[in-house]
């Protein structure tokens, strides 16, 4: 049986390398609906090429304008656009590949309609924690991540008893400022930032890459994901990017996933699971990359991943203070509006500036990703004045 789905974000990263997988899967996976933030004639390109009927458009101007441009099939719209074309595309899985906390309503969408859903957004699972985990558990609806490490340690921990797994290990290439110390970023370009060494990824997770809070996000991640305490989830530089992760087990083996850098295999992986499919990627030639190095993260000059752990364990609403703040500050530094270790700066006081709340409803979480928003904002311009 064929399986539909609806693919978010679909002009993005994630969004374009989903598409290629499922054109590969010879009819297996069909797309029912698709969706963009603005760029209304690519997302109608990408409709005609999959014979796809239903669309949807955050921004208001470009559904007006694909509405008017494309008379084959529908275009949803509007502040409830998730609940509509998730609701709406009778499928099976959703992929939710937009980027930022703008994917959370499709996350509570989708796992509220009780459609399995896999997760290249992480911010959802970042912002919502506990509030997006118990909804799954409501509806029995399952997440299966697309982020690299997460699915790597998806497929090490099928085999394993919860009781056995004593650590996770998150791998980080290091991002192109590796080995620097705090002094040499003062100056460090937005294109120096953008050019990742080893991952080819929409800006916003390049530059989390490049602070390593996504790392941090990532951690956040796993903590919700897996049910694993903070304590248990460590994290490693490993430059080649071979490495996705590693579970230690009680009896002093650890087991590692590895394969070659390409988001083809966890978005295969997420799209046809519990089946695995062939993935054009070479096979693993270890001889051929001689070494794989390992050290541990600087958290003095990369102070996000510390930022990041200290908000997952302070919990209620400081991962999605946090969060804010850092796409607040990630799209200033992206402008050229703050530097690079303004980024840090500027997270760092607004989770002092605006203590955590309890999680009680999507609600509060809306509030404060606005009221964190509101003060990163500010704190950028003061910095902006200043400099
Ligand atoms: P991208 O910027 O390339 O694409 C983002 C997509 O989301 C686009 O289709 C865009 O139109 C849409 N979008 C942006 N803002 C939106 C909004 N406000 N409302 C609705 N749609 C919106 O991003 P990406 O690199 O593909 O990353 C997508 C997600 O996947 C992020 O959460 C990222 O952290 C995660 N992720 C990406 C990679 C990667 O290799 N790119 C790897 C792991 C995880
Ligand atoms: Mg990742």
């Amino acid at each position: 049986m064929p399986r539909r789905l609806v693919i978010l974000g679909s002009t993005g990263s994630i969004g374009t390398q989903a598409l290629e997988v499922i054109s590969a899967s010879n009819g297996e996976l069909v797309p029912v609906a698709l969706s963009a933030a603005s760029d209304w004639e690519g997302l109608i390109r990408q409709a005609i090429a999959y014979g796809v009927r239903r669309i949807a458009l955050a921004d208001a101007d470009a559904a007006a304008r694909a509405s008017e441009a494309w008379t084959d099939g529908e275009v949803v719209s509007g502040p409830d656009w998730p609940i509509e074309l998730i609701a709406g595309s009778d499928c099976e899985i959703v992929l939710n590949a937009i980027v930022g906390s703008a994917g959370l309503l499709a996350t509570v969408a989708t796992l509220g309609e009780g459609i399995h859903l896999a997760l290249a957004n992480k911010e959802s699972l970042v912002v919502g924690g506990e509030l997006v985990r118990q909804l799954a558990e409501a509806t029995g609806a399952t997440i299966i991540p697309v982020d690299s490490e997460h699915s790597a340690l998806h497929q090490l921990l099928a085999a394993e008893r919860p009781g056995s797994v004593e650590q996770l290990v998150l791998t980080a290439s290091g991002g192109p400022f590796r080995g620097r110390r705090r002094a040499e970023l003062v100056d460090v370009t937005v294109a120096q930032a953008l050019a990742h060494p080893t991952w080819s990824m929409g800006g916003k997770i390049t530059i989390d890459s490049a602070t390593l809070m996504n790392k941090g996000l990532e951690v956040i991640e796993a903590h919700h994901l897996f049910g694993t305490a903070y304590d248990q989830i460590e994290v490693i530089v490993h430059p080649q990017s071979i490495v996705h992760a590693l579970v230690r087990l009680c009896d002093g083996a650890s087991l590692a996933h590895l394969g070659y850098p390409d988001m083809r295999v966890p978005i295969s992986y997420a799209l046809h699971h519990p089946d695995r499919v062939d993935v054009p990627v070479g096979a693993l030639d270890l001889a051929a990359l001689g070494a794989l190095t390992f050290e541990p993260p600087d958290t003095d000059t990369f102070a996000c991943l510390r930022l990041a752990r200290e908000a997952g364990r302070t919990g209620g609403t400081a991962p999605c203070t946090l969060n804010a703040a850092n796409e607040v500050a990630v799209h200033a530094f992206l402008q050229d509006r703050l530097g690079f270790l303004g980024i840090a700066a500027v997270i760092e006081e607004t989770l002092d500036r605006l203590p955590a709340g309890d999680l009680h409803s999507f609600e509060s979480l809306i509030e404060a990703d606005a009221e964190a928003r509101a003060v990163a904002a500010e704190l950028v311009a003061r910095r902006a004045a200043a400099a």
